[in-house]
């Protein structure tokens, strides 16, 4: 059962022992959370009236500082804290470790491409080991956003479309994060955002409304945040935008009768940066004093940075506008997590663990090994990837072939770009024996040489900033000039191998269609150079998949593969929907992705169906080529008959699985019933009987297919 693990009985002791003790300002103080930290923060702290600082050592994180720096910072305020303040409640040091900490890993769309969850978590497990070291204690992460519009810059920083897929990834980075003890010096209380409906929001633009019936809350963009709270998350963070009609700031459905009374969470939430005060600006607020009363009302504990909970709640306690049982139960969470994290017995940070916790030999590893998994083959005309040795002359080119920092992609402020390889380096590195390269400085140089080259492997996309909070597009197209640049080397008649790095899925179709192999990177972080020279040379076999649709053109956004059928499908005899200037269906399908060698599905088989469960459904899968590979192998769903419409395909399972040439596995998934059921009339979840079909395959528009009958 979910949250059984936040509560613990000696701790619920401690904590109404120490609230007994607590003035009225002492509790308000642990709701509030500051950003910056000088003398008259100090003072707040000491007088208990600040309950986390929020990237406290950033000023620390930059180069040049000895490397126990940001602990010694962090121990220094909670000294003031812990041994200054008249209860001794100790701070928790927040900060965003989203895709890594000094050791840069893909951005978490690219981890999601991997569906791998167990290096998922190794690479939660590793930023917050890096991150405990400099005295961190709390991440904002994961971010677990459905993101079915990726013109929302923010897609960069979730797992993608799919409710199961996002799931999986987000208990996988809790659990990395936290482990199964937070209080553990390696450990960090993870925090699960933006909660929720928040890649919703309108026209792909950030902060904007969004109107999502409960039915697909419920279904889409409600599972992944169950996920991480059934994990055994510690907080959450509320979204800044309006569901609805109602900001999630403000939102005491969603945020008390779903995630405390329904689902039994027992961490806290806090706001996200200063959404309290701008309740005001969402209209549902006079001014601050009551935006601060409706945001602790619906239940959220903590207040990011806008100061509007430690300027108002004395007086809304005062005036009767709140009551004191629902403080109390705001600081009853905060201290929880404080407990459970271990600060009241191990405060301090040991600064001279940061001299030896970052960016290990293998912490590179593992970076480099899920940089690796994430990249998705998405062409490879005539084979012509792996390179080996079958081209004696090779240019690397283009915008990003001798980036750094931008191969770390958008939420990386402790990543450095001096510890990272470009491209064009690591090409040099991997390179056998033979191969000549030739770099150009700029694309006329480019173009004026290319005739002395057997092959372009060209390194375009994304710059990313143009991803991530507020970076937001209206054209899915690469950045301007880009393709002319690929149609200008196609034009002298050589072949070209594309790399997009990318924060989203571009609408590239004609990219695709020039290029004799492409390979969709992501901001793949650190180790991401290694990785693609890896695959380019063929020292590593591409895995990856899509978890997003791949667009034709902006367009079509949102598009996504578990629509609804609709009354007039394609293929339908009438009117069936259409663009009239564009081919119905995606680019590239969800799940998508190729691999140097090839893999044969066969003899699908399923278990005799009770309505009580388990299902068992099964396929082979066997390497048919002349390369060791994996396949991520997929399960999908329809129901084809049910009391409200159901979308046409939903993944259910999937497996990674490493095949040798010739070998053959067969891949079984079991569901129960809970994997059938949906939101129906009245909100509930619902188990009908019926009919359903399911594939098991390498995407979700090809497999196997199979069905059976669910009776009761
Ligand atoms: C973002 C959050 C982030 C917070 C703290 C906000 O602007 O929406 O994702 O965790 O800032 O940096």
């Amino acid at each position: 059962m979910s949250n059984i693990n936040l509560l613990r009985e000696p701790v619920e002791e401690k904590i109404n022992d120490l609230l007994s003790q607590m003035t009225k300002e002492e509790k308000i103080g642990q709701t509030n959370q500051l950003h910056a930290f000088g003398e008259p923060e100090k003072e707040a702290v000491r007088q208990g009236q600040v309950g986390s600082i929020l990237n406290a050592t950033s000023a620390f994180a930059g180069i040049g500082a000895s490397p126990s720096a940001s602990a010694e910072i962090c121990n220094a305020i909670q000294r003031v804290a812990f041994a200054e303040s008249r209860l001794k409640i100790p701070l928790l040091f927040g900060r965003d470790v989203i895709h890594g900490y000094r050791t840069v890993f893909p951005i978490p769309l690219g981890q999601a491409a991997s569906w791998n969850p167990e290096l998922v978590e190794l690479a939660a497990a590793v930023a917050a080991s890096e991150a405990s070291a400099d005295g961190i204690k709390w991440t904002f992460a994961p971010m677990v956003d459905i993101a079915r519009d990726p013109r929302w810059g923010r897609v960069a920083e979730g797992s993608g479309e799919d409710p199961y897929l996002a799931s999986t990834m987000s208990a996988a980075a809790v659990r990395g994060f936290q482990g199964t003890d937070m209080s553990a010096a390696h450990k960090i209380v993870a925090c699960a955002k933006h909660y929720v409906g928040y890649g919703g929001a309108e026209g792909g633009r950030d902060y904007e409304s969004a109107e999502i019936s409960m039915r697909t809350l419920r279904d889409i963009y409600l599972p992944s945040f169950r996920a991480a709270v059934d994990a055994g998350v510690g907080t959450l963070m509320a979204a800044f935008h309006d569901i609805n009609g109602v900001p999630m700031s403000a939102h005491r459905q969603l945020l008390t009768d779903v995630l405390r009374l329904e689902w039994g969470f027992k961490g806290f939430v806090v706001s996200d940066w200063a959404s309290i005060e701008e309740l005001v600006n969402h209209g549902v607020a006079r001014h601050r004093a009551d935006a601060a009363a409706l945001a602790l009302f619906a239940g959220v504990d903590m207040d990011m940075v806008s100061g509007t909970y430690i300027e108002n709640l004395g007086s809304m306690l005062e005036q009767g506008h709140l009551s004191p049982e629902i403080l109390d139960e705001a600081v009853r969470r905060i201290l929880r997590i404080k407990f459970l994290a271990g600060l009241f017995e191990h405060p301090y940070t040991d600064p001279r663990r940061a001299a030896t916790a970052m960016l290990t030999k293998e912490n590179r590893h593992a970076a480099c090994l899920l940089a690796q998994q994430s990249i998705v083959l998405l062409k490879n005309e005539v084979s012509i990837l792996p390179l080996e040795n079958h081209f004696r002359r090779i240019a690397i080119l283009g915008p990003h072939a001798h980036s750094r920092g931008e191969l770390f992609g958008t939420w990386s402020p402790d990543g450095r770009p001096e510890e990272t390889i470009s491209i064009a380096e690591a090409v040099k590195e991997a390179a056998p024996q033979g191969v000549e390269l030739i770099f150009a400085e700029s694309s006329d140089e480019a173009i004026r040489r290319i005739k002395e080259v057997d092959l372009a492997v060209l390194v375009l996309g994304e710059h990313p900033i143009r991803s991530g909070e507020n970076s937001n597009v209206s054209d899915l197209s690469l950045p301007p000039g880009q393709r002319q640049f690929l149609e200008a080397l196609v034009a002298q008649g050589i072949p070209v191998v594309l790399i997009v790095l990318a924060g989203r899925p571009l609408a590239i179709p004609e990219e695709i269609r020039l290029s004799k192999a492409v390979l969709y990177a992501w901001h793949p972080g650190t180790e991401g150079g290694r990785a693609l020279a890896d695959i380019l040379f063929g020292y590593a076999n591409p895995s990856g998949k899509l978890p997003v649709t791949m667009p034709r053109a902006t367009g079509q956004v949102p598009i996504y593969y578990n629509h609804k059928n609709s009354g007039r499908p394609i293929g339908w005899q009438d009117f069936a929907f259409r663009y009239v200037d564009l081919p119905h269906g995606p680019l590239l399908p969800f799940g998508y992705g190729l691999s140097y060698t090839t893999f044969q599905y066969n003899n699908l088989a399923v278990s005799a169906i009770a309505s009580s469960g388990p299902y068992d459904i099964s396929a082979e899968v066997t390497n048919t080529g002349t390369r060791s590979g994996s396949e991520v192998v997929q399960l999908y769903l329809r129901d084809l008959v049910a009391s409200v419409t159901r979308p046409v395909k939903e993944l259910k399972g999937f497996q990674r699985v490493a095949l040798k040439p010739g070998e053959t596995k067969r891949v079984t998934f079991t569901l129960k019933p809970s994997d059938l059921t949906f939101t129906g009339m009245n909100d509930l979840p619902l188990l009908e009987p019926g009919e359903f079909h399911f594939w098991v395959g390498p995407n979700s528009t090809e497999g196997l297919q199979g069905r059976f009958e669910l009776e009761f």
